[in-house]
């Protein structure tokens, strides 16, 4: 380790994603001057001297595992609370019922406060700390806040959590029993940001989607793990349901810097889907329209919170590793998206998320179509526990009880 700096030695310095404007890590810097995120860039050729992907065989479970393609140098004590080292389950019998001999889905719901939001605060917040940053803020739609909460409280920071009024109620819950400070706010995740902005001391630190580098470095780890259960291939397709992008671009980083890495064979990566809700899709109206950028969502609408991100700061870099990676975006219906939640949980046992279901009601659409081949490797993400929404389980329940009659 450096003396006083809390980075591993492998970490280059942080690039902006539009341009590749080059930054140090210290201090703490959150966007480019040109607005754009930044990703954390490491001397990959010196690592890939060195790290040899067997040494993964005598580590334990989790994100830490992936040390060395973190930002904090080895000697650096973390704040760990379980993250990651989730299951990549072969579904057999959703898979026997959309047509796909090899179907997976990635179960993120049993990570600490049921959600793959603890990925990303895992490391950010692990940073900001090492960094001496102790008042942490982020707005959120629910799941960013109780994770945001749970390492703050573990790490002896204090955690500022802004959501819609209308978020699922046992997200506000589980921030304020986490010691976070709540604060609602009429509208949505982007005025939820706004209020963020204004209400933002000078010691605070904004730990928005993509406003901060080392989310995305949390997020990358599931591309590893992908890579990693797959006997170190990557699977042909991949769907996301997309809010702010962290993890689909993560996952991007993962395979760039796996290939850089000599642990996977160039060239062969998945086609990423992008997948959001009808009711709130800028970037499925902006991939099909060809445009570089998306236009803002007006009345942003979906049970699915974690979609309901009417504007993403990283639009431009979703679309283009869409389009690099010959990929797709999907909309779906919420009836639909909430009916494949149910039918997720029932085919598979797992506890599906609104989120995971508008992923398969997408999967089911591209299965139709023949945009995915009966033989392709398939990942599906269920990106959290569906016990956070229970007022819209219920809704869905609801309904089946009627059409069934
Ligand atoms: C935040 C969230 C998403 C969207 O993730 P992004 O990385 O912001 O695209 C999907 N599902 C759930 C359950 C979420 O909490």
């Amino acid at each position: 380790m450096r003396r006083g700096s809390p980075f591993s030695r492998a970490v280059l310095g942080l690039a902006c994603a539009r341009a590749g404007h080059e930054h140090a890590v210290r201090p703490w810097r959150g966007l480019c001057d040109c607005g754009s995120p930044l990703a954390v860039r490491y001397d990959l050729p010196r690592l890939a001297r060195r790290w040899r992907r067997g040494s993964l065989a005598r580590r334990r479970g989790g994100l830490w595992r992936f040390r060395e393609v973190l930002p904090l140098a080895a000697g650096v004590p973390v704040t760990d609370l379980g993250e990651g080292g989730t299951p990549l389950l072969p579904a057999m019998r959703l898979g026997r019922e959309l047509g796909l001999a090899r179907l997976w889905i990635k179960d993120e719901s049993g990570n600490p406060t049921a959600s793959f939001k603890a990925r990303g605060m895992a490391v950010a917040v692990n940073v900001a700390v090492a960094l001496g940053r102790t008042v942490l803020a982020v707005p959120s739609a629910g799941n960013a806040g109780s994770a945001l909460a749970a390492y703050a409280a573990a790490a002896g920071a204090a955690a500022h959590v802004f959501m819609p009024r209308d978020t699922p109620r046992a997200f506000l819950a589980d921030c304020r029993l986490l010691g976070a400070r709540v604060t609602l706010v009429d509208g949505l995740i982007t005025d939820a940001a706004r209020a963020l902005r204004e209400g933002a001391a000078g010691d605070w630190t904004d730990l928005s989607t993509l406003r901060e580098p080392y989310r995305l470095e949390g997020k990358k780890t599931l591309g590893y793990e992908i890579a990693e259960a797959l006997g170190w291939r990557l699977p042909d397709v991949i769907v996301y349901p997309t809010g702010g992008g962290t993890g689909l671009l993560g996952m991007w980083k993962a395979f760039e810097e796996l290939e850089a890495l000599g642990w996977i064979e160039p060239g062969r990566r998945p086609r990423m889907v992008c997948v959001q809700a009808a009711g709130c899709a800028p970037l499925v109206r902006a991939f099909h329209a060809g445009e570089p950028s998306a236009a803002p969502w007006q009345d942003a609408q979906t049970a699915a919170s974690g979609l309901r991100v009417p504007a993403a700061v990283a639009d431009f870099w979703i679309l283009r590793v869409l389009r690099d990676s010959r990929g797709t975006a999907v909309a779906v219906p919420e009836a639909s998206l909430l009916a494949d939640t149910l039918r997720l949980s029932r085919r598979e046992g797992v506890v599906a998320c609104p989120e995971g279901g508008a992923a398969l009601a997408a999967l089911r659409q591209l299965a139709a179509d023949g945009w995915v081949a009966p033989d392709e490797d398939v990942v599906l993400f269920n990106t959290g526990s569906g016990l956070k929404y229970l007022e819209a389980l219920e809704e869905a329940l609801a309904a089946e009880r009627v059409a069934v009659g």
